[in-house]
């Protein structure tokens, strides 16, 4: 019974236990779908951009290809002009031929624009378009400046200008022409079409926003798709380009924010071989992710959705957890309360469960009432007490529950011979029942008790294990004296005495105290 009383009162506590780990649990379900789909939206971010990447650097390397092989044409016919301009001279007749050769050369090559000789002021000395001869001095432009002031032999990138003699946009590839003996003696020229990488670079599907570059080695713009003139020749010099990308390799991906536009990109770049050029391909890193982005607010919306409906759900069986773990502590509660209550009203109680005679408590209460009374009456009072024999061998033999039987039959019979009104019959304890008598001596007493006795033995309840065979009782009978000092205890410790008597001298019997 404490066990289970433990266990009752632990109950909340446990309760308590179990919505915490729900909660828990609920948490950590969330948390974790929630952690799963951020780690595939990034690794798919990384996938598309990783993709882009590969596919710039690609693009870079065919363009560079691209780049090497036009300029490569130009180039190879500049370096046979300069051999033969250092060899054979300028004089007056080879002018000509060299004119009419320049000019068949010119129409070869579709991307070039043109061929120029310079002498070392800047005058022209011969031109592929036929033009007259010595109209135009170049010695303002860049690529005159630098081979005039560097030794260097090989091919020179300019900036991109606009022809004086045809208004197109071009790309100039130079060389140093040397007299014998070293000094500079001029410069030969070839012009590129802007427009022959512009079509190839306009013809790759670069998105809305993507971005083709051919730059030159000092960080100037050379063609930029999409075009733009006032783009051509601007420095990109403090772009990450060139401060963080090419420093560490000739080529190679990333994804940097453009000085040009700020827009951030994914690119692939690589230097032009054998050319002082780099090729740099790049795509909007917003377009990039666009169909990431779809995706992933799919997948967002959907896990949101779902968290949503589960937390919806927990909430509710959290909710009604807590709630029936109110009701129960309540429940418990008014239990508890009907136990007191329940003790309390057994306590107040007055009559015996078992048989409906007066209880323990009621024949304390009444009998020391009654001699108080007959004390100040001066009335007489007489108490029987009475015993069954051999009830425990009854018991054994029949079982309790027609012990229990037998002892209602017994307080029927009691009730039987108790005529007055103001006698009281109690179960006393157990198997022994009480008669208070007020206003009875001791003499008038002891019929009732004979009767009693005489009464039982005639209802003939079957006793076998007893000698009489059926059940008798024995009776203590005991006077009281209102003159006396006799006080409760006396009372029915004499009448107790009594008793004794009787059992001890037969059973079945009534015996008088003295
Ligand atoms: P004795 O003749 O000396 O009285 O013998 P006894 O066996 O009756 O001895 P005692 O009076 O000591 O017996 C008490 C027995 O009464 C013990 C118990 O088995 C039985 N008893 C007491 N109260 C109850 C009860 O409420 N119901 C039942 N069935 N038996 C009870
Ligand atoms: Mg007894
Ligand atoms: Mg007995």
């Amino acid at each position: 019974m404490g066990h289970y009383d433990r266990i009752e009162k632990n109950r909340p506590a446990i309760a308590r236990l179990k919505v915490r780990a729900a909660v828990t649990l609920l948490v950590a379900v969330c948390l974790s779908m929630a952690v799963i789909v951020t780690w595939e939206v990034w690794s798919s971010r990384q996938y598309h951009l990783h993709d882009k990447e590969v596919a710039m650097s690609n693009l870079a390397q065919t363009l560079a290809s691209q780049a090497q092989a036009s300029i490569k044409q130009a180039d190879t016919l500049l370096f046979g002009l300069v051999d033969r301009l250092e060899n054979d001279g300028v004089a007056d007749g080879r002018l000509n031929r060299l004119q009419r050769l320049l000019g068949a050369q010119r129409s070869e090559l579709s991307q070039i624009h043109g061929l120029f000789v310079y002498d070392e002021k800047g005058q022209w000395i011969a031109n592929s378009n036929g033009a007259e001869v010595g109209v135009a001095n170049n010695s303002d432009r860049e690529y005159f400046i630098f081979h005039r002031d560097h030794p260097d032999r090989g091919p020179h990138i300019g900036p991109s200008i606009k022809s004086r003699s045809s208004g197109e946009w071009i790309m100039t590839v130079s060389r140093r022409v040397n007299y014998p003996d070293g000094r500079f003696a001029g410069v030969a020229l070839a012009t590129i079409y802007l427009s022959h990488f512009l079509q190839l670079y306009d013809s790759i599907d670069m998105g809305s926003n993507g971005v083709i570059n051919l730059i030159a080695d000092n960080a100037s713009i050379v063609v930029r798709r999409p075009f733009n003139e006032a783009d051509i020749g601007a420095s990109l010099l403090k772009s990450p380009l060139f401060t963080q990308l090419l420093p560490k390799a000739s080529a190679g991906t990333a994804t940097i924010r453009s000085m040009i536009d700020g827009v951030e990109r994914v690119v692939g770049y690589r230097r032009v071989e054998g050319y002082p050029l780099i090729v740099f391909a790049a795509l909007n890193k917003d377009e990039v992710l666009a169909g990431w982005r779809k995706e992933s607010m799919l997948s967002a919306f959907i896990v949101a959705l779902l968290l949503g409906i589960l937390g919806v759900l927990g909430y509710r069986l959290i909710k009604l957890m807590k709630q029936q773990n109110r009701i129960q502590v309540e429940l418990l509660g008014s239990q508890e309360r009907l136990l007191e209550l329940n003790r309390n009203l057994e306590l107040l109680a007055l009559e015996d469960a078992l048989t409906g005679l007066a209880n323990r408590r009621q024949f304390d209460l009444f009998i020391h009432a009654e001699m108080g009374r007959a004390r100040r009456n001066q009335t007489g009072l007489a108490l029987l007490m009475i015993d069954v024999d051999h009830f425990k061998a009854f018991n054994d033999q029949y079982g309790h529950l027609a012990g229990d039987q037998c002892l209602r039959s017994l307080a029927a019979i009691i009730t039987d011979y108790i005529k007055r009104p103001g006698d009281l019959a109690a179960r006393f304890g157990g198997e022994e029942f009480s008669v208070v008598l007020p206003g009875t001596d001791y003499v008038g007493a002891f019929l009732v008790a004979e009767n009693i006795r005489r009464a039982v033995q005639a209802a003939g309840l079957a006793h076998s294990e007893s000698p009489a065979g059926t059940i008798t009782v024995s009776v203590g009978v005991c006077g009281y004296d209102p003159a006396s000092q006799t006080r409760t205890e006396d009372l029915i410790g004499a009448v107790d005495k009594a008793l004794y008597v009787a059992k001890a001298s037969g059973r079945n019997m009534s015996v008088i105290a003295n």
